[in-house]
């Protein structure tokens, strides 16, 4: 089969275009990596050529061997369903998890995204904390979860309890909270060890003054916690600009109470007094 004609890569397509309509992939920004399937690398090989080895920038021995589908550096999400042979492409990583080639995509030449290394470093950690089950990483712009991070304290505390209170979804979307990186260059190894460190514990990590990264099972649960976690941050925008004092909100013992009924578990540590 094509690459092209495989469901995964059409989901791959519909996800980065759902952001670009989103509006959260201004020009080259945001990135998309996808863990593929053994049956899946199985059904499109046969399309595969490949390109030389190239150093990661990090090493992921456990990632050795895997392929993934991931966005291509300064390439842009506006254009991943019109272009998709040249925006995106797959990539098959060694046996030590040092080094990659391409195998499929950027036909007009180019590389992964300058994030790989958060993105496989992310992988790395998702893959082994739950069992191979979640396969996607994603990062985008969304312009009021920035927003908050100029007015909110840079603490997952401050970012889990405040975007849990906007919406009563969002405990339940997102029980674990949420992670912040402080301001840091990006594209590196740095950036990728401290945002892999907050994916021990969370799906959802913000970059101060940046973006957002999500993990996810599939396409849709992925997509679908960036822009709950978007939606409640717009929310809170929304309200900040008409009054800095909440007239009421909901309190630690209904968020304990949600979390009964909906069986989840929501740490104490964000359900403090306030
Ligand atoms: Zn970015």
């Amino acid at each position: 089969m094509k690459v092209l004609d495989a469901e995964f890569t059409q989901g791959f397509i519909r996800m980065a275009n759902d952001g670009w309509e989103q509006g959260w992939h201004e020009r080259n920004g945001g990135n998309l990596s996808y863990r593929m399937k053994e049956s899946e690398v199985a059904e499109v090989k046969d399309d595969f050529s490949n390109g030389e080895w190239k150093p990661i920038g990090t090493t992921v021995p456990n990632l050795a061997g895997e392929f993934f589908m991931v966005t291509g550096s300064g390439k842009y999400f506006r254009n991943v369903i019109i272009k998709p042979e040249d925006s995106f492409c797959i990539i098959e990583l060694d046996d030590k998890g040092e080094n990659y080639r391409i195998v499929w995509g950027l036909v007009n030449g180019g590389r992964p995204t300058s994030e790989l290394p958060s993105h496989l470093m992310n992988h790395e950690v998702k893959k082994l904390k739950t069992n191979g089950a979640y396969r996607v990483i994603y990062h985008a712009h969304p312009a009021n979860t920035i927003a908050l991070t100029f007015v909110l304290p840079l603490t997952d505390e401050a970012f889990t309890r405040e975007l849990w209170e906007m919406a009563t979804e969002c405990p339940v979307v997102f029980p674990d909270g949420i992670g912040v990186v402080p301001w840091m260059v990006p594209g590196g190894r740095e950036i990728a060890v401290e945002t892999s460190k907050l994916m021990e514990k969370y799906d959802v990590a913000i970059w101060a003054h940046h973006g957002m990264f999500a993990a996810g099972e599939d396409f849709d649960l992925t997509f679908g916690l960036m822009h709950t976690v978007e939606k409640s941050a717009e929310i809170l925008v929304k309200t900040l600009s008409m009054t800095n004092v909440k007239r009421q909100t909901i309190k630690p013992d209904e968020f304990r109470e949600l979390a009964k009924d909906f069986k989840v578990s929501l740490p104490e540590r964000f359900l403090f007094e306030k």
